[in-house]
């Protein structure tokens, strides 16, 4: 496995693979990988001759508040485990080097990138969806892997992708859990013992209104007020929001009439943490 710093010696590694007529896969992380990741990394290890996972926390996705600093890093053993799974690249730029002539151009996605967490967390997806396009132009993937754990994150980027005509061909898997429901998440290494414990509502709650949706109830409101309730019960210190949306607009719904999301984000012992859930109305009551 080769490790790479600089974007030059990335782009030597993957330009010989290139050459030789091999796939290149990729998946974006910030790092200390669970098994969210990995089961990106796995697939993609599965599906392409050559995975390429690059690890950079991103300063340009967070804001002057948030919580860059005391991010969880954890580099000898996403090597250790990149190395175990047969991934070909990792790489691990610095900030200097993927912001060399500092950052001016920012690639901006209209409407996606401002509902959900795009209200609260003003400037993040413009700095998910400029670093996205940097890796693709560094690392030219003919796929890349993200999760459905971060669903405005994927839908953003699928635009991109379409809107500027990418040629990369994106995959987005399922949210990988703990055994309690927890969406496994770099930032539950933040949760007290008591907030990890109260941070399980999330799931708890969304898998209740994915039920009553297959019950019948086609209500967008009844269902956000009901998780609304069941987190503040729950213990959430404070929520940023319930919606249920389209799955592709990402826009609210009033009646759950086809397929659609609930999303979510909240606040458990200082950690904002988020989630979502799909659910279908197309059907009668099931
Ligand atoms: P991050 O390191 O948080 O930027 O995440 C890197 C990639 O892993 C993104 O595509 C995330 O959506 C994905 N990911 C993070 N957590 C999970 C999870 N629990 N299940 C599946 N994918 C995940």
């Amino acid at each position: 496995m080769k490790v790479a710093q600089r974007i030059a010696d990335a782009r030597a590694a993957i330009a010989q693979w290139r050459r030789t007529g091999l796939q290149i896969g990729c998946v974006p992380t910030m790092g200390a990988l669970h098994d969210g990741h990995w089961s990106l990394i796995e697939q993609c290890v599965a599906e392409t001759d050559a995975c390429v996972v690059t690890v950079f926390v991103n300063p340009l996705q967070f804001g002057p508040e948030e919580d860059f600093e005391r991010y969880p890093r954890a580099w000898d053993d996403d090597l250790a485990g990149c190395a175990e799974r047969g991934v070909r690249l990792v790489f691990h730029p610095g900030a200097e080097e993927m912001y060399e002539r500092g950052e001016c151009t920012r690639v901006h996605v209209a409407g996606l990138s401002e509902t959900l967490c795009g209200k609260y967390r003003p400037g993040h997806f413009d700095g998910v969806c400029t670093v996205v396009c940097k890796l693709f132009n560094i690392v030219e993937p003919d796929v890349a892997y993200f999760g459905e754990k971060d669903y405005q994150q994927l839908v953003v980027i699928r635009r991109i992708v379409e809107d500027l005509n990418m040629p990369v061909s994106v995959v987005g898997l399922p949210t990988i859990r703990e055994p309690d429901g927890l969406a496994m998440s770099s930032r539950n290494d933040y949760l007290t013992t008591e907030a990890r414990r109260q941070a399980c509502v999330m799931h708890a709650s969304l898998a209740a209104a994915a039920g009553r949706v297959a019950a019948g109830e086609r209500d967008a409101r009844s269902i956000e007020r009901e998780i609304h309730a069941n987190l503040e019960k729950g213990g959430a210190e404070s929520i940023d929001y319930v919606s249920v949306v389209d799955p592709d607009t990402l826009q609210a719904v009033e009646t759950i009439a086809g397929p659609a999301r609930i999303c979510l984000a909240a606040w458990f012992g200082g950690a904002r943490l988020i989630d979502n859930v799909a659910v279908d109305g197309s059907g009668g009551a099931g």
